[in-house]
């Protein structure tokens, strides 16, 4: 009895991993050369379990690193489950961002898209559009400014935009307020340019 014979079905019958399934399985080629080439190359990366289960082995590019890290073994996902696979582990990992959600992703799983779906995922992830806050935008430093000392040394103006137009034509007022008092002065104005 197999328990994930329905994963092992669907993966037999996936466009991405239909052809090498069968020939880790049993040797056989597609019969369509351009195909088989590719086959070839990348057989000796793929291994079936006692389950069943397709999985790609992954070496490390670089050679150093290859002697430090071992070799990765991730599961081949068929298409059918790829979505549920991204959004159970964005959900259960906080809402991690593209990146840190690819990451954790490949660590166990493998499709060529994987990285596209991650990203396109979080793009429509309602909780992460309602909640993600832009660490791009940086403030500025502040650089207090002391009191004024006495009346009428310092003045600081503004527009505020009137939600219609008065009968005077006028469609802002501009607010000048002394900064020592706080005394403020409204003229009607027709705009905002100065
Ligand atoms: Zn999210």
């Amino acid at each position: 009895m197999r328990p994930f014979r329905s994963l092992v079905k669907k993966t037999m019958r996936d466009d991405e991993f239909a052809d090498i399934y069968k020939y880790a399985d049993s040797g056989e080629l597609t019969g369509n050369s351009r195909k088989d080439k590719t086959i070839l190359i990348i057989a000796d990366r793929y291994v079936i379990d006692d389950e069943g289960l397709l999985y790609r082995m992954d070496l490390p590019r670089d050679k150093r690193l290859a002697k430090l890290k071992p070799v990765v073994r991730r599961l081949c996902v068929p298409r059918r489950f790829r979505h549920e696979i991204v959004k159970f582990t964005h959900e259960q990992n906080g809402h991690y961002a593209a990146q840190g959600l690819f990451h954790t992703l490949a660590t166990g799983f493998y499709w060529k898209s994987l990285f596209t779906d991650a990203s396109e995922f979080c793009k429509t992830c309602e909780v992460c559009q309602r909640t993600t806050v832009n660490f791009g935008h940086k403030y500025a430093p502040l650089n207090p400014v002391a009191p004024p000392d006495f009346l009428g040394s310092r003045f600081s103006m503004d527009h505020k935009t009137l939600t219609r137009q008065t009968m005077g034509g006028n469609n802002a007022v501009l607010v000048i307020v002394e900064c020592f008092s706080g005394f403020a002065h409204l003229i009607p104005v027709p705009d905002m340019t100065a």
